[in-house]
């Protein structure tokens, strides 16, 4: 079935009432602990309910990219029995899809043209958008920015409840496109969320803030948004999120059982010491029968015990 408003076709799921999730990483490095944890979760939070899981490179930053990364990823999910339901989407291939949509929101006044550098957009005081959107010019060297005027400052998280922000800290514009050409991260994800029929995005909890920019393009979309729940990230002890761009070790594929029955200690699950002896196909299905959200008790990050100690569970 297809779906068509002002903006954006949409190849929508024949099931409505399905549930179809994601996981999203870019291919900037190897699956890390804490990118394993999001990745069982979601899993975990689709299979639970007879969903689909999709999966989605976001490689719409080539600069960024790892040569080989995305690959690994896959090779990595696979080893530890997550198995997506469809073809892998690679956002590098859907740039005609976003620019369809960057121009229907062009059309509809909720764009603009920016030439400020990054200095100068730091200096603009929140809700403020800069002078560029009184000149609507339109060069080479130009960003096209979301004008945020209005921004949803509230949303029901569905595992951390009720989302509210301040809009004195919320700016005034996002990029959709940026200067060098290419398409901007909120922009790629709302488009490609609507298209592959998401109806709950379940990710860590770092991308809790920008919840607030995506729900605004849904709104100025037409689309209804899907659901949101913030999974609890991995933290190392002195508080920085485990992450590519801080050097966070490789998940180790020689340790598959180990790395599962850690991330599902993380989310909350008591694990049995005989888990780790089991194939990961049957971790997996253990997992899924006993998935609980009321089990994940840390709110948006927890200490990753294996950097105290691998086997603290
Ligand atoms: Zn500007």
């Amino acid at each position: 079935m297809k779906i068509f408003n002002e903006y954006i076709l949409i190849d929508s799921p024949s099931d409505m009432s399905q549930y179809v999730g994601r996981f999203a990483p870019s291919p900037s490095g190897p699956l890390h602990f804490g990118s394993l944890v999001t990745a069982l979760a979601s899993y975990l939070q689709a299979k639970s309910q007879q969903g689909r899981w999709l999966l989605r490179i976001e490689d719409i930053d080539p600069p960024r990219e790892i040569k080989g990364a995305s690959k690994n990823i896959l090779r990595c999910l696979e080893a530890h029995h997550l198995f997506w339901d469809e073809d892998v989407t690679y956002q590098s291939t859907r740039s005609a899809l976003y620019e369809q949509t960057l121009h229907g929101l062009m059309e509809q006044g909720h764009t603009y043209a920016c030439q400020c550098t990054r200095a100068e957009l730091s200096e603009l005081a929140n809700g403020n958008v800069c002078g560029c959107a009184e000149s609507p010019s339109l060069t080479q060297n130009t960003a096209i920015k979301f004008k945020h005027l209005d921004p949803i400052l509230e949303f029901q998280d569905g595992l951390l409840g009720t989302q509210t922000f301040d809009k004195s800290a919320i700016p005034a514009q996002f990029s959709l496109k940026r200067k060098d050409g290419l398409y901007a991260y909120q922009l790629a994800v709302v488009v490609d969320d609507i298209q592959q029929g998401i109806t709950e995005v379940a990710r860590g909890a770092d991308l809790l803030d920008a919840t607030v920019f995506q729900l605004a393009l849904y709104k100025a979309l037409q689309v209804s948004a899907p659901s949101f729940m913030h999974f609890p990230v991995v933290v190392t002890s002195s508080g920085k999120k485990l992450s590519k761009q801080n050097h966070a070790k490789a998940i180790d594929v020689k340790q598959v059982n180990h790395n599962l029955c850690d991330a599902l200690a993380f989310l909350g699950m008591t694990v049995p010491k005989s888990c780790r002896t089991e194939t990961p196909q049957n971790i997996i299905a253990w997992a899924v029968e006993r998935w609980d959200l009321r089990q994940i008790t840390a709110k948006t990050a927890r200490i990753d015990n294996r950097i105290g100690g691998l086997d603290s569970i």
